[in-house]
């Protein structure tokens, strides 16, 4: 039998990103390189914590090693396609990858918290009706890799010294479908000679997928959980998260709780308000129902207007009516405020803006230029 000829990736032609090889393939290089394998973690260190964007920032290493590194290796893989600025202190990255797929990640600047959003994936392939992410179906996983770059990509925006606070895995893509990439990526978030970023101010957010939820409340991690609820009952959560029609409000529940008990970590359920659909006053008193006896919390989100599709934001009134309903039933409820709609902040939009379904050119009556109050760099 043919044995399968495993290519040395030392010989690999191109330059591939530093944060996708895994430490023992960087120690070997290093090792055949002759130099020690504790350089490894110094790169990486120097890339992650250090700041560094080209090989030959890393002054302690020798001349000759940064120029093999850099025949070699890309310390950041990504190239920033977009990046706009918003009056609030928001900013979006559009990250195009080695392949030419993009991704989309925010920092979120507020209250002295240096929030970064990232994504997953690229697209996303759950079919929530309403979300921009999802129209043009999952490309692709995300890299470990690719994943903490957006991390180092949005810090590196932050003044010398500055730190991203807390995460947010709010961007493109379902998180618990990749759930083996994020977590070697929040590892790295967390450790100290990475970003500092403890579990605790990590939130990761689900389309509820009851499996996924037990496995990552079984890892002993204080993750903060987001689940994406959006109805207060199978009929109508069916119609705008499709993933439902397999797995059910209940068993997502009974997740959730398996969670908090596992973890001490009290439960976030997001529910995005949709005119007409989901936001009458009923509803809000079906949710309450539903959260009674459990410790819950719930972020309502206004619909964010996605071009081309047919749903609205609540009016104010609704959005007041749902939200004291909430209140006078013992719920523990905030609004979530809108950050950066002026840059498209909303996860999948401003791709979708610039680069229309898979890559092509923007549909007709979308501008592929940002909105001109930006300060935009590119
Ligand atoms: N796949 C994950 C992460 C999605 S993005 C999840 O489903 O939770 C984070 C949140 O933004 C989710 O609750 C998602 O439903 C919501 N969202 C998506 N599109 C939106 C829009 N246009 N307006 C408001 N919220 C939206």
């Amino acid at each position: 039998m043919p044995t399968e000829q495993r290519k040395d990736p030392a010989l690999v032609a191109g330059p591939r990103p530093f944060l996708d090889v895994s430490r023992e393939e960087a120690e070997a290089w290093l090792e055949a390189h002759g130099e020690p394998a504790m350089r490894a973690r110094q790169v990486r260190r120097w890339i992650v914590a250090g700041r560094a964007e080209s090989f030959d920032q890393m002054t302690n290493l020798p001349r000759a090693l940064r120029a093999a590194l850099s025949q070699e290796f890309l310390p950041l893989g990504s190239r920033i396609a977009h990046h706009a600025e918003a009056e609030d202190g928001t900013h979006k990255l559009v990250l195009r990858l080695h392949d030419g797929q993009t991704v989309e990640c925010v920092l979120i600047q507020e209250d002295g918290r240096h929030t970064a959003c990232i994504s997953t994936q690229v697209g996303c392939g759950m079919g929530c009706v309403f979300c921009a992410s999802g129209l043009y179906g999952v490309a692709r996983n995300l890299t470990a890799g690719e994943i903490l770059e957006q991390l180092v990509r949005l810090r590196n925006l932050l003044p010398a010294r500055g730190r991203l606070t807390h995460i947010v895995v709010m961007g493109m893509g379902e998180p618990l479908a990749n759930l083996d990439a994020l977590l070697e990526a929040l590892e790295v978030a967390g450790a100290k000679d990475g970003l500092g970023i403890g579990a605790r101010h990590i939130t990761i957010s689900t389309v509820g997928l009851p499996a996924k939820i037990r496995r990552l409340a079984g890892l002993g991690k204080p993750y903060h959980l987001a689940v994406s609820l959006h109805a207060p009952n199978d009929a109508v959560r069916t119609r705008i998260v499709p993933t439902n029609d397999k797995t059910g409000l209940r068993a997502i529940l009974e997740a959730a709780d398996a969670y908090f008990e596992q973890t001490g970590r009290q439960v976030t359920f997001e529910y995005v308000l949709l005119h007409g659909i989901n936001d009458r006053v009923g509803e809000a008193r079906e949710l309450a129902g539903l959260l009674r006896g459990r410790q819950a919390h719930v972020n309502l989100i206004p619909f964010n207007d996605v071009e081309g599709l047919p749903y609205r934001r609540p009016t104010d009134e609704a959005l007041h009516d749902f939200t004291s309903a909430l209140r006078h039933a013992g719920v523990s409820v905030k609004v979530r405020k809108r950050k950066g709609s002026a840059i498209d902040a909303a996860c999948g939009q401003l791709r979708r803006r610039l680069q229309g379904p898979e890559g092509a050119s923007p549909a007709p009556g979308q501008s592929a230029r940002a909105k001109p109050e930006l300060a935009t760099k590119v």
